[in-house]
């Protein structure tokens, strides 16, 4: 069962996989969670208009399912596989952050329904924040529809990447072999998205040949602080967050911090940081409750900050996630981090490896 957050990352990423189910005669399901509908360039370009309303982009979508049926069919997926959840193309974040409590619930009974033997999911290291999102949510889903389950034992739960660089992913994942007949079956894939390949075409061909890569969850789970978090670190109450801020990767906006997890009710709750770049000190309000939730503190470069976070409106029984949000265009630096405590309760240090991977500029 392949989890796609658009029409066409199932080409991108899964062409190989897909192919080789598809010969071992294994039972497909591919879920198509958005319709790419929210994609006004191409489709301004294509359809010469600038303004788009609903109406427009509804019609994209049904496009975008067409393109992502047409290729399945070049894989050799029949489209009775394929389901379409139609949620808000490029607003998985705010759902995630927000309400998507009605979602989780769908995604849940979707994976009960078919109780696949390998499930194929976004990685929550993929900088588009579609693909993140999706991520967190299917851990939500997995670790609390399926823990002890005998689905999860069973289930092999598998990840990949279609955008950004993220060491956590791209040092541990295994490439898939793929043979010459199967790259051009994957070309022919991905020239299905016609859509797609009009204002990014050498971008998308050039998947082709890249070798898809899968990162088996739970093989090796030590988390790897990326992009401007510099390390985590897990305090009696709270977690200190440590960010460096590199002035030639400054954004236009202010970077922020985002922690999820859910409260002692059950609740899941997202606090919002704004982490500015310049003031020496700042103190954070969660809206919600008013309470201070976190300090930052910029010592004597401007861009090194810390910022501590009381866990105490999280239940330490449920996952807790991270992300420092520095968008360009709409790619973020880095995605999710888990920081789910451990059985007893301790939050794990986290080591970041962006330094070494050339990733970070310090100043
Ligand atoms: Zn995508």
């Amino acid at each position: 069962m392949l989890f796609a957050p658009h029409p066409d990352d199932e080409s991108l990423a899964c062409s190989i996989l897909l192919q080789q189910a598809v010969h071992a005669r294994a039972a497909i399901r591919v879920v198509y969670v958005t319709d790419g509908d929210d994609n006004p360039w191409p489709q301004r370009v294509l359809e010469r208009r600038w303004r788009l309303n609903a109406t427009d982009r509804r019609r994209w979508g049904r496009l975008r399912r067409t393109e992502a049926l047409a290729a399945l069919r070049v894989l050799g997926v029949n489209g009775s596989a394929v389901r379409f959840l139609a949620l808000p193309d490029q607003k998985l974040t705010a759902m995630l952050m927000c309400d998507c409590q009605s979602a989780l619930e769908r995604l849940a009974a979707i994976i009960a329904d078919w109780s696949p033997t390998d499930l194929v999911v976004p990685s929550i290291s993929d900088t588009h924040p579609d693909h993140s999102a999706l991520a967190v949510m299917l851990r939500l889903v997995l670790s609390e529809s399926f823990s002890a389950s005998s689905t999860t034992e069973r289930m092999g739960v598998w990840t990949y990447t279609v955008h950004g660089r993220s060491p956590a992913f791209f040092d541990r994942a295994k490439a898939i072999r793929q043979s010459q007949p199967e790259t051009a079956t994957k070309l022919r894939a991905i020239r299905c998205h016609k859509t797609q390949l009009k204002l990014s075409r050498k971008r998308f061909l050039g998947y082709a040949h890249r070798p898809e890569r899968l990162l088996r969850l739970g093989a090796d789970d030590k988390i790897i602080a990326e992009g401007s978090i510099v390390s985590i670190s897990g305090l009696p109450h709270s977690l200190r967050v440590e960010v460096r801020l590199s002035p030639k990767t400054i954004r236009t906006s202010e970077p922020i911090l985002f922690v999820l997890g859910r409260n002692e009710g059950g609740a899941l709750r997202c606090v919002t940081m704004r982490v500015p770049a310049r003031s020496s000190s700042v103190e954070m309000v969660d809206p919600a409750s008013l309470d201070r939730v976190a300090m930052a503190q910029y010592r004597g470069n401007a861009f090194i900050g810390q910022l501590t976070i009381p866990l105490s409106i999280f239940s330490s029984a449920h996952a807790i996630f991270v992300k420092l949000e520095r968008r360009s265009w709409f790619f973020d630096e880095a995605g999710w981090l888990d920081v789910s405590p451990t059985p007893d309760g301790q939050v794990a240090e986290l080591e970041h490896r962006a330094t070494e991977a050339g990733l970070l500029a310090i100043h």
